[in-house]
């Protein structure tokens, strides 16, 4: 059953991606209206059903991990649900009685990990958007082997298995290294990763003749290291904007990334003392765990270039950091993407960076191998940008988490 739902999602996603945009906010309308059942089911929203998107309040993602319960429509309790995300993530069969699957994400940089639930149809319409949205059309009549090297094997791609997918999953807590070897015996046309082991593979000189689409998620990429690594595998990679709040958005073969307008409504909130906005995100096809006005952590810039590959979905720049990592000295405002912007052309793709700001000063990390040159110029570019004193500290040893966040802000 879910083939079939995978392939209309597919056939959906396509017609919907050769719409203009007038035509996507109309098909997002009539989804806005078919959710309603969903939403009138769901405790934390059932007050407004019916009425227009507006009159819905704004939500942190925090409400929300404070108790899921209130935010599905199929009455499961937040202890039902951790209890699914937590076996799934061991790989373990579920205590609860349930179709329904929930994961942990990992969350945004230096963020709290988000829980998702979805149901059988959910997951074959996820893959049917993806697999509309990343592949195209040509690629599903040929064999495909898609490497998944994200954090945990995640249930929506491994129902792709079977009839020309083959699937396997690369846990990201082993050694790169050992990764890269792996990954090689499987020969993957198809590879999803973060950008830092990307990366750590094309240093370390490691080649994938097989792969045929490149993708990267979960972490920023910069312009210089999406030039090193298409250099190096043959392949532009493409950036793949996926939250938990839901997929936000692709990359096309344009090398533009597109807000996935055809099934979400992504409001674009001002943030202050910059050009750019945050995303709220209303997630138009979910219904097991809704997902309206949920507000996103991403500093979003819009890309006001027209792209030729004929989805009309709008266009932003690839987000680089988190709105709560903008550098606040007084009213100015030093943004993530700003900082991107200074250091990526003159610490390229072969040097790993943090930079960190206080109120008071500003310290770049970089690694112990980093030039004396290159770490003057680091210093002089963030001394113009920020106007404070700047530091240079060889040693990324401090840096935690799953995920790289380069650009930090403390407000101490
Ligand atoms: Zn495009």
């Amino acid at each position: 059953m879910t083939r079939s739902l995978t392939f209309l999602s597919w056939l959906r996603t396509r017609r919907a991606m050769g719409r203009s945009a007038r035509g996507l906010a109309a098909g997002r309308s009539h989804l806005w209206r078919s959710l309603q059942a969903a939403l009138a089911k769901t405790p934390a929203l059932a007050a407004c059903a019916g009425q227009p998107l507006a009159r819905f309040a704004i939500t942190d993602p925090a409400q929300m991990r404070g108790d899921y319960g209130a935010w599905n429509s199929v009455k499961l309790s937040q202890a039902e649900l951790c209890a699914l995300a937590d076996t799934a993530e061991h790989g373990e069969t579920a205590q609860v009685d349930s179709a329904i699957s929930a994961g942990w994400s990992s969350g945004s940089g230096g963020g709290a990990r988000g829980l998702f639930a979805a149901s059988p149809a959910e997951r074959a319409d996820y893959i049917g958007q993806s697999l509309a949205r990343l592949l195209p059309a040509r690629a599903l009549l040929s064999r495909q082997r898609l490497a998944l090297h994200l954090r945990a094997s995640n249930a929506l791609y491994e129902e792709t298995q079977g009839g020309r997918f083959a699937f396997a999953h690369f846990p990201l807590e082993a050694q790169p290294s050992e990764t890269l070897e792996r990954l090689q015996d499987f020969a993957p046309t198809i590879l999803i990763a973060p950008p830092h082991r990307l990366l750590a593979f094309a240093r370390a000189g490691g080649t994938m003749p097989s792969l045929r689409h490149l993708f990267c998620g979960s972490e920023p990429i910069s312009p210089a290291e999406t030039r090193f690594l298409a250099a190096h595998f043959g392949i532009r990679p493409r950036s793949i904007y996926q939250a938990t709040e839901g997929f936000l958005g692709a990359e096309c073969e344009h090398g533009h990334l597109h807000l996935n307008d055809h099934a979400l409504e992504i409001e674009l909130e001002p943030v202050p003392g910059t050009q750019g906005f945050r995303p709220i995100i209303t997630d138009l096809r979910r219904t097991t765990q809704p997902i309206v006005r949920v507000r996103g952590d991403d500093f979003l810039e819009l890309d006001p270039h027209p792209c030729a590959c004929g989805y009309a979905g709008r266009g932003i720049r690839p987000p680089q950091g988190r709105v709560n990592d903008i550098w606040r000295f007084g009213d100015r405002a030093v943004t993530p993407a700003d900082v991107v912007r200074a250091l990526d052309p003159i610490l390229g793709a072969q040097q790993d960076w943090q930079a960190l700001a206080t109120r008071e000063e500003v310290t770049v990390r970089v690694s112990p191998h980093c030039s004396n040159a290159l770490g003057d110029q680091a210093v002089a570019a963030l001394r113009g940008l920020a106007d404070r004193p700047v530091d240079l500290v060889r040693d990324l040893s401090s840096w935690a988490g799953p995920k790289r966040r380069r650009v930090v802000w403390t407000n101490g």
